[in-house]
């Protein structure tokens, strides 16, 4: 089948890169020129585990290409799957511009009865938008539908290509059996998919990140509670999470969740039922727990430290999580800003993102980027862990301990166990478990 896929961002280049693999035409289209070029030459401008393979591949077979000649993609493809950017509004609503610009281009270019699917996540409602922009300008037959995405950036392309679940939200049967078709390789192994109206696809989308975004929130409010009364949050988190009714996942407290999906379709979420006049207080709540655990870090380095002027810090871990470069909305950048603010002297490591850093930061001498996690702890006075990389998961902690000025952890992903981090002699802090080793309280 012809597709084309409108916004070559995370999304855009895996559903693109996947589906070309599969043996499809695709043709990816994005406004960045220099993203484009770069594309073009097989050079993936994210850090995506397994996609520049599989884009290498299909350019070279033919059947990917990249171009920012948005109307030309459209005239040259039966399916057409918007997945530009939706980023936060002043008030913390989606921005649909992104959205609205493709559909008129789409409208304007069209040559033929088209399918167009909404992959980039929109509130309810956004879908009838994109319609009457598009038949606003053309005359012939289109297709709305609702495909939300649901992969996680670090292991996007084994999302797409293994998902849990297709959803897709249309009233068209075309629409329906082209993406049935579309979808047909990366279902074999009996996953669902789940058909059903444009709204309720839509709401679908925001209704798991906001869902397991208000897991994580409630795991923090709950390890706050044991650090308050001396409970451990890691055997809370085992009696809670293997209630089957429950389950495991998404019940690790931390400092807080980031991204470019959670922090914005929370808040998303949160401006639709306000806007609809529902009581929006869930969600509210879970912004705001989240709000507080990313100041964590800070919080207690203040509390060990009082001023922090001139003093030594160490960081580990810079991206909103493991296997990405992204730092969109990442707690460590809370902690970089007010580090940089109390004019400490921070040292930072991330195993990828460390160029995004230096984009966001610039170089500076109070701030530094090293290529070696050991190295950022050299005459440290704390480290403060950000990240579950797997580099920084069973550490050489002997000479974490010879390296540093003072042996104090500020683990914002609990990665060590309390009482092994007491009896190598770290002052370790951590969220919500006890900072006493096991055998004293027996
Ligand atoms: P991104 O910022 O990485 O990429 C968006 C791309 O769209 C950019 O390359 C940008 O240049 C391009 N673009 C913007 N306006 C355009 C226009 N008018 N015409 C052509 N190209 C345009 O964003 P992303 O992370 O890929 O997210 C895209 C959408 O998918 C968002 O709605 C997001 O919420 C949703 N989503 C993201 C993820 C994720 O993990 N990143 C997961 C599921 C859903």
């Amino acid at each position: 089948m012809k597709v084309s896929v409108i916004g070559s961002g995370y999304v855009g280049l895996v559903v693109g890169a996947c589906l070309s693999d599969s043996g499809h035409s695709v043709i990816c289209a994005d406004v960045d020129a220099a993203k484009v070029r770069r594309l073009n030459q097989g050079e993936i401008p994210i850090w995506e585990p397994g996609l520049e393979a599989i884009v290498r591949t299909n350019l070279a077979a033919g059947r990917l290409s990249f171009t920012t000649d948005v109307p030309d993609a459209v005239r040259r493809s039966r399916v057409i799957f918007i997945a530009v950017s939706t980023p936060p509004g002043g008030g913390g609503e989606a921005d649909l511009g992104n959205v609205l610009d493709v559909a008129r281009v789409i409208g304007a270019s069209m040559d033929g009865e088209r399918i167009v699917v909404t992959k980039s996540t929109v509130p309810v409602g956004t879908s009838e938008l994109v319609r009457t922009e598009i038949e606003g300008r053309s005359e012939w037959p289109v297709h709305i539908c609702s495909n939300p995405e649901f992969l996680k950036e670090g292991t996007a392309v084994n999302d797409f290509v293994r998902p849990d679940r297709v959803v897709i939200g249309a009233d068209s049967e075309v629409a329906v059996e082209a993406l049935r078709r579309l979808y047909q390789p990366f279902i074999r192994t009996g996953a669902p998919i789940l058909v059903m109206s444009v709204a309720s696809a839509e709401i679908a989308k925001y209704a798991a990140n906001a869902m397991l975004a208000t897991r994580i929130s409630f795991m923090n409010s709950v390890a706050t509670l044991c650090d308050a009364v001396g409970a451990d949050v890691a055997e809370v988190r085992a009696a809670v999470g293997t209630d089957r009714r429950i389950g495991p996942s998404f019940l690790f407290p931390g400092v807080g969740y980031g991204g470019s999906c959670f922090p914005k379709d929370v808040e998303a979420l949160s401006r639709t039922l306000e806007e609809k006049g529902i009581d929006d207080s869930i969600l509210r709540g879970v912004t705001q727990v989240n709000e507080r655990q990313k100041r964590l870090p800070l919080r207690r380095l203040r509390a060990r430290y009082g001023e922090l002027e001139g003093r030594r810090i160490a960081v580990w871990g810079l991206s909103f999580k493991p296997e990405t470069d992204d730092m969109r909305e990442a707690p460590s950048l809370v902690t970089l800003r007010g580090l940089v603010e109390a004019g400490a002297r921070t040292s930072a490591h991330d195993p990828v993102a460390m160029n995004e850093a230096r984009r966001i930061f610039g170089e500076r001498p109070e701030l530094s980027f090293m290529e070696d996690q050991y190295q950022v702890l050299d005459d440290a006075e704390a480290l403060l862990i950000h990240t579950e990389w797997l580099p920084y998961r069973s550490p050489d902690f002997r000479r974490m301990k010879e390296l540093m000025a003072k042996p104090f952890v500020i683990d914002g992903r609990n990665l060590y166990d309390p009482g092994s981090m007491a009896k190598r002699g770290f002052d370790y802090s951590c969220v919500g478990r006890l900072r006493v080793a096991p055998e004293v309280r027996h």
